[in-house]
């Protein structure tokens, strides 16, 4: 990177800290999705300073949206002096409750020790407002550059983005050839480059039986014990053999480098805020919620029969099982191809600021990447970001502005490589997903 950009760079580095503090200071906690529309527009302002056109886009229809807590995301673009690719960042707005634990006030951004503390400082509002500074040296440093700049601010991506990123990919927002290259500023950390994610499979499972009084239950027949006997096939059968399943995804960390089945919940008989005295009854019914994380090397219509083969046999083995199982969400896994452009373009940017080759891993749980690959079709996508993700969703948050600087300086680079063309030689987009 040349030395104008960096400086460019550092001459903001006040403003960085400012930029990340302010938006902490717009509480956008999800659930419910407070202050969404102030936290939009204050972008919107905030780069419109900077020459950029936005649009506030409301997810009219989506979950979520209601008239109390609107789903408003805003997208901005600079538009270059001639015509060329577009490098797009994309940032969610939403932070999670803050939660207990907390030593200073986790909406006041205080400044601490070279960090930013408070709720979103790392999750991602740090990573949104280095992106914005990386974009304002480099139109600075370079005011006659091709193609465009994006940066979007979007909402919900801590329950699932469907408002969000999966509402604007459907506006084709995210698709060529509006957009070529997407960085999504997650906290992972500022020499490291996520590829993608594993997939996800969750379902509802639910056993039935046949209601009775408790006093006789040999009159009824318990729903409860037959999911008892789902769980007991599923120690001894499945979670054998999925622990025993490599990828070569380089998932973080290590165990999620195996498939995984999380028991998310599980409910039979009268529910736990009952207050009163439970009567006694045999329960028909009881429902597990599945959560399976599966690998690259998977197929999601595998995934579902080893889960159901093993139902099956217990409707064949077990007198009077039955059973019903229902989708609740599906993601395929994805993977960004080491040589697409913009993996190049960053990696090159970070062994320029660290001396070293970046490490390449992959989420062991989604973010809003699957909407990009899934409805938008852009393959050229990575969440590239400063922060340490093991801080996300803590009490005491924190992000250092070091690594912000540090980071800003690779996102620079990457965004003129990208648009200079210096990383299309390689051009070759994965169809992993
Ligand atoms: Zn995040």
């Amino acid at each position: 990177m040349s030395d104008r950009l960096r400086r460019a760079v550092e001459e903001r580095r006040d403003e960085l800290v400012a930029l990340t503090r302010d938006l902490v200071r717009l509480p956008t906690v999800n659930p419910p999705g407070d202050a969404y529309g102030p936290c939009a527009e204050f972008i919107a302002r905030r780069l419109a300073r900077s020459g950029f056109e936005t649009r506030l886009i409301v997810a009219e229809g989506e979950p979520g949206h209601t008239d109390r807590y609107p789903r408003v995301n805003v997208v901005a673009r600079r538009e270059g002096r001639h015509p060329g690719r577009t490098v797009h960042f994309n940032s969610h707005i939403d932070v999670v409750e803050a939660g207990h634990g907390w030593t200073v006030d986790p909406f006041e951004g205080v400044v601490k020790d070279g960090r930013v503390y408070g709720r979103g400082t790392c999750d991602m509002k740090g990573g949104l407002a280095t992106s914005i500074v990386a974009a304002d040296a480099f139109i600075e440093v370079c005011p006659d550059f091709p193609g465009a700049i994006e940066i979007s601010g979007t909402v919900d991506e801590e329950s699932g983005g469907y408002a969000g990123v999966g509402y604007l990919a459907k506006q084709g927002l995210f698709s060529r050839p509006r957009v070529d290259h997407v960085i999504i500023p997650e906290p992972l950390n500022k020499d490291r480059i996520c590829l993608g994610h594993r997939g996800v499979w969750w379902a509802e499972i639910e056993t039935r039986g046949r209601i009775a009084h408790g006093s006789m239950p040999f009159l009824g027949d318990c729903a409860i014990r037959h999911m008892g006997a789902v769980l007991e096939a599923f120690e001894r059968d499945l979670f054998p053999a999925l622990a025993a399943r490599r990828t070569q995804m380089p998932v973080v960390p290590e165990g999620a480098r195996a498939s995984t089945l999380n028991i998310n919940a599980i409910h039979g008989g009268q529910t736990d805020d009952f207050t009163g005295l439970p009567s006694p009854n045999v329960p028909d019914r009881c429902a597990m919620t599945i959560d399976r994380r599966f690998l690259l090397e998977e197929k999601l219509e595998e995934v579902k029969k080893e889960v159901t083969d093993i139902l099956d046999a217990l409707v064949r083995d077990r007198p009077k099982f039955a059973y019903a199982i229902r989708d609740v969400m599906e993601v395929l896994p994805t993977m960004t191809d080491r040589e697409a452009p913009v993996v190049r373009a960053v990696a090159a940017a970070i062994e320029a600021e660290f001396g070293r080759a970046p490490d390449y891993v992959i989420s062991p749980g989604t973010y809003d990447q699957k909407h990009i690959a899934r409805i938008g079709h852009l393959h050229d996508c990575i969440a590239y970001g400063p922060g340490i993700l093991d801080l996300a969703h803590q009490p005491d948050e924190w992000i250092g502005i070091d690594d912000m600087v540090q980071s800003a300086h690779v996102m620079a680079g990457a965004i003129d490589a990208l648009l200079k063309g210096a990383a299309e030689p390689a051009r070759r987009d994965s169809q992993l997903s």
